[in-house]
């Protein structure tokens, strides 16, 4: 059985005292929740803020990104030692934002998978169509070879710590969320190929969580389909009330 794992995407949005406030908020609506693991990820200048205000709650900090190398001349850049050293528990990688405004590629995800594993941070590994692709039915193929390029390399133990989010892009902050049905048939192709890396276990631990234009009104549909196993949430993540709403209907 799949614990359910919802994550706040916050992006680039919130001041230290914002986020603080949120998350402050968010401790008491999810105090009780424990059916579901709940995740933030604030911006890097919030985490250690952050972390102070949840310290000993059941809410899981991560990082929105980090680079591949471990210190040195990289000016702008994160390493997974000063995410640890921050408090954070994962880190979000190659977000579709990631990939296209900063040309990130399915070689450079895996250089930063592996450098958080190093760490022994849990990562939550992005991948999803554009539009057009699915338009011309690639969508499949398109995600497929992300998760092998990502992937490639890795461990059956190394898989226990990753978490990968199906987010189409077509539907990541547009209100347009893919309908369970097409969810469902890009996480059943997607555990298909973690299967045939990894072996039938891994892949039946392995928890797939959607993301694009997820809120409180269409969780418990997703939910619904057994191949999801929770969401990654963008937009109403800024907000504690419905962030906590999605937590709570994402129980299965
Ligand atoms: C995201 O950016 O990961 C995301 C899913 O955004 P939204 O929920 O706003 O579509």
């Amino acid at each position: 059985m799949r614990k359910p794992i919802v994550v706040g995407n916050w992006k680039m949005n919130k001041t230290i005292r914002e986020a603080v406030g949120l998350v402050s908020e968010l401790k008491s609506l999810v105090v009780d929740v424990s059916d579901v693991e709940v995740g933030v990820a604030p911006p890097f200048t919030a985490l250690s803020s952050v972390r102070d205000a949840i310290g000993g709650t059941n809410i899981l900090l991560g990082g929105q990104d980090v680079f591949w190398e471990s210190g040195g001349a990289f000016t702008g850049e994160i390493s997974p030692a000063m995410l640890k050293d921050a408090g954070c528990d994962f880190v979000i990688l190659g977000h579709s934002e990631r990939r296209q405004h900063f040309r990130e590629t399915d070689a450079e995800v895996n250089k930063k998978i592996r450098a958080g594993l190093g760490e022994r941070l849990s990562l939550i590994v992005c991948v999803g169509e554009v539009l057009d692709q699915r338009d011309t039915g690639q969508a499949l193929s398109v995600v497929g070879s992300q998760i092998r390029g990502c992937l490639t390399g890795l461990s059956a133990e190394d898989m226990e710590r990753l978490v990968i989010a199906y987010e189409p892009v077509w539907a990541i902050g547009t209100g347009k969320t893919a309908t369970p049905k097409i969810a469902e048939e890009m996480h059943g192709h997607i555990r298909a190929i973690v299967a045939d890396m990894f072996g039938g276990e891994t892949a039946e631990a392995i928890r797939i969580q959607y993301g694009g234009s997820v809120t409180p009104d269409n969780i418990e549909d997703l939910m619904t389909e057994p191949d999801i196993d929770g969401a990654l949430v963008g937009g109403a993540s800024l907000k504690a009330e419905a962030f906590s709403q999605i937590v709570r209907r994402a129980k299965k």
